[in-house]
């Protein structure tokens, strides 16, 4: 273990939950703050120099969607959202407003554990790595009228600019990058997201590739950049 702690900001305004994440997460080494409720998260996500935020939805004051886009504005720590809810809805919404990733509660504490060792190690490796990933991949891609920055993490489609979030972006340039091979859902998770054996939900990947595609394509249902290998994954062509 490193001598700098990574930091977490624990957003949950029911103690009983609050306690647990802030004892696994300390047993596991890393530092945690607690916030209970919208506005205090806020603050303290916006001055406290986070490496990840466990951000639970439904909040006293404003709730987790609110908090995640307001952070989403100045910076991007990785952010998993707690929700309660089994409901899609809460998912596609929290994905849309820039979070990484969600967990539907009850987890194990495993799961929790090796989501946050993820998100935290993806994001300390891009912030150090894209001088070297650039000089080795040609900069700007393009492929029929669409047109991928990888320095500047921008996409035009035929000069129109395209706003995606972080981990939409990130999607589009993994199978930008690697046309032509299919990727199971499970091997996306892993390259994209940095989980590894069965902790991610696989549906993140059908959420995300399903707001893409209504960005990029004239028409979604029959897309012309990434396709479904039905039974087996996706690709682009
Ligand atoms: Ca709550």
């Amino acid at each position: 273990m490193e001598n700098n702690k990574k930091k977490i900001l624990i957003v949950e305004d029911e103690k009983t939950i609050s306690e647990i994440l802030e004892y696994t997460i300390t047993r596991e080494g890393y530092e945690a703050v607690c916030a209970f409720d919208g506005i205090t998260a806020l603050e303290l996500a916006l001055g406290g120099n986070f490496d990840l935020i466990l951000l639970d939805v439904m909040l006293p004051g404003i709730d987790g969607f609110e908090v995640c886009s307001k952070v989403r504005e100045v910076l991007d720590t990785p952010i998993i959202m707690l929700t309660a809810r089994e409901e899609e809805a809460d998912k596609v919404q929290g994905l849309e407003l820039g979070a990484d990733d969600y967990m539907t509660k009850p987890f194990s504490h495993a799961e929790l554990i090796s989501r946050i060792k993820a998100n935290i190690r993806r994001y300390h490796n891009e912030a150090r790595t894209p001088v070297i990933k650039d000089a080795q991949d040609a900069s700007v891609i393009t492929i029929n009228g669409l047109t991928i920055d990888t320095k500047s993490y921008s996409v035009k489609k035929n000069g129109k600019s395209i706003s995606l979030s972080k981990k939409e972006y990130d999607l589009l340039e993994f199978f930008a990058k690697n046309r032509g091979t299919v990727f199971q859902r499970e091997e996306i998770m892993e390259k994209v997201w940095g989980y590894d054996g069965f902790y991610g939900d696989l549906r993140t990947v059908d959420v995300t590739l399903s707001r893409i595609r209504k960005k990029i394509e004239e028409n979604p249902a029959e897309p012309e950049y990434i396709q479904n290998k039905r039974g087996v994954g996706y690709l682009m062509l």
